[in-house]
């Protein structure tokens, strides 16, 4: 970055690559900001001027240039593409971000998402006139409580975390309806939680009380029980959770949590390694967000918004939002008003994201019940696999423990290496592979989550462990140079992510002139 915190020309360190005239790496090419390609006097298309006119925009007319960058279209057209090709992607090689699910996105439910009758409807288009595609939100949620053995659900929240907010939102509407808001303000939450959790119940005006794990890594019933009281609104528990660990005691905790007149949430992103296998509503669950674009294999990010519906019990079902989806004969309608009902309101303008729900209900009926046991399994199967084979090297924080579908590391293999678990990352990176999760969950010293998936092969698995025990035995024969300067081969090395993130430089502004 340079002092007006513009990105400058990529610097390469390593002997053998040289500086290249370009600012190109081979046939990666620098990409600069379209505003510092484009002029502004200049447009794509010659028009005539216009012929004198009075405009009829009265107050709206603009004043100012548009300021906007004039390209021409094959210009605009290579800009985007190359922006395109800096995104590393699921499409191009394994992505193991422990907690994120990160699996191959089928080719079908793309294809599927694009038939008009989804594709092409408006929100507010007359009910009688999206029948196909109501009755497919209908059959989406059918599935859903089927897999979950749950009551109700909503399909409208965009996002793991917003799906979050949905049910801690139905749970604040039961209690209030119960006449305890003034008393239950305390929401528990294991240390290991995902951010998103605390986050939640303290925008909804819940302070949070932390629950220690034990040792094992697990929530214990006695740990729940200390903290519970009758200041107690709910628990968010992740299961399985972010320590890659079936919750054991889970039944008896959410026991607890009931007879305390507290409502148990699941934080359901870890869905992936049950599915099929375990009913969130046989373990007492009340209210379960379910991250479509991690279980059910919808696009994260680029792809499209996100959807992740809440599973509801039949003690939080009255309070769902609306819009909500209701039958009557064989015509289906969406229900947009709360009067009458004990709804807690609307989360979203509309009904959700029809286009995840049309891939998510496509990779369900591709796989079929079966199929979704299986693919849990083979979650659980893939991420053992490489727990065992990378044992011998890398420390994991709870012994050897058969772990669900993700494995967790920490980092005290690489005591006195003078490595860290951020420098063993970023030279993964120049071995052209996506690092892992790293520094979550915090309990974990130098975490390092990995979560390979169902949907890498054989193969692919083997080619990534290699790489991993390679970089692992470097590390420890004390090849830190490599660690410490990498990632050698990336167009950015290492970016102050902070900075970025509390100071993001969102807006170009025109460098100034040159003086003679
Ligand atoms: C991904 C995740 C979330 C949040 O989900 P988004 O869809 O990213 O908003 C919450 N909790 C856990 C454990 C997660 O892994």
């Amino acid at each position: 970055m340079n002092s007006e915190g513009r990105p400058t020309q990529p610097q390469i360190a390593t002997p053998l690559a040289p500086q290249t005239f370009t600012g190109a790496r081979a046939l990666q090419i620098h990409e600069a900001l379209i505003f510092d390609t484009g002029r502004l006097d200049f447009t794509g298309v010659d028009l005539d001027p216009p012929k004198p006119f009075t405009p009829r925009l009265g107050g709206l007319e603009r004043k100012s240039e548009i300021g906007l960058p004039g390209l021409s279209e094959p210009e605009t057209m290579r800009h985007y593409v190359r922006l395109s090709q800096k995104n590393y992607a699921i499409d191009m090689g394994p992505y193991p971000l422990g907690s994120c699910t990160m699996k191959h996105n089928p080719r079908l439910n793309e294809k599927m998402a694009r038939l008009p009758g989804f594709a092409d409807i408006h929100p507010l288009q007359p009910v009688s006139t999206v029948q196909g595609a109501l009755a497919l939100m209908e059959e989406l949620a059918d599935w859903l409580l089927k897999l979950t053995n749950m009551d109700a659900v909503a399909l409208t929240p965009k996002a793991g975390a917003h799906g979050e907010m949905c049910g801690m939102m139905a749970i604040k509407a039961a209690i209030s309806a119960r006449g305890e808001a003034e008393t239950r303000k305390v929401v528990l939450a294991p240390e290991s939680a995902h951010g998103t959790n605390p986050a939640t119940a303290a925008a909804l005006g819940f302070s949070v009380r932390a629950v220690p794990a034990g040792a094992d890594g697990l929530v214990h019933p006695e740990a729940v029980a200390a903290a519970l009281g009758p200041d107690v609104a709910a628990i968010m528990l992740t299961n399985p959770n972010t320590c890659g660990l079936f919750e054991r005691d889970i039944v008896e905790i959410a026991r607890l949590v009931h007879e305390a007149g507290a409502y148990f949430y699941c934080d359901g992103a870890n869905f992936n390694a049950i599915v099929g296998k375990v009913r969130p509503g046989d373990l007492g669950v009340d209210a379960m967000h379910i991250n479509l674009h991690k279980t059910f294999s919808t696009p994260h990010g680029g792809g499209g918004p996100g959807a992740g519906p809440v599973v509801l019990s039949s003690r939080l079902a009255p309070f769902a939002p609306v819009p909500f989806l209701k039958r009557e004969g064989d015509r289906l309608t969406l229900v947009e008003e709360t009067e009458g009902t004990q709804s807690f309101g609307r989360m979203a303008a509309f009904h959700g994201q029809m286009g995840m729900f049309v891939r998510a209900l496509a990779y369900m009926l591709s796989h079929g019940a079966d199929g979704l046991a299986k693919a849990s399994e083979d979650a659980v199967l893939a991420a053992n696999y490489v727990r065992v084979c990378l044992n011998d090297l890398f420390s994991s924080p709870f012994g050897d423990r058969i772990c669900m579908h993700e494995v967790l590391f920490d980092d005290r293999w690489l005591k006195d290496t003078g490595i860290t678990t951020l420098d063993f990352a970023k030279a993964m990176i120049d071995e052209g592979i996506h690092p892992m999760t790293v520094y979550f969950p915090l309990v974990v010293h130098g975490a390092m989550l990995i979560e390979p998936t169902e949907s890498e092969s054989i193969v692919s698995l083997t080619l990534f462990i290699a790489t991993l025990r390679d970089l692992a035995i470097r590390a420890l024969r004390g090849e830190t140079e490599r660690f410490l300067g990498a990632p050698y081969y990336a167009p950015r090395k290492r970016l102050d992510e902070t900075a970025a993130a509390r100071k993001p430089v969102l807006r170009w502004t025109p460098p100034e002139p040159i003086e003679d």
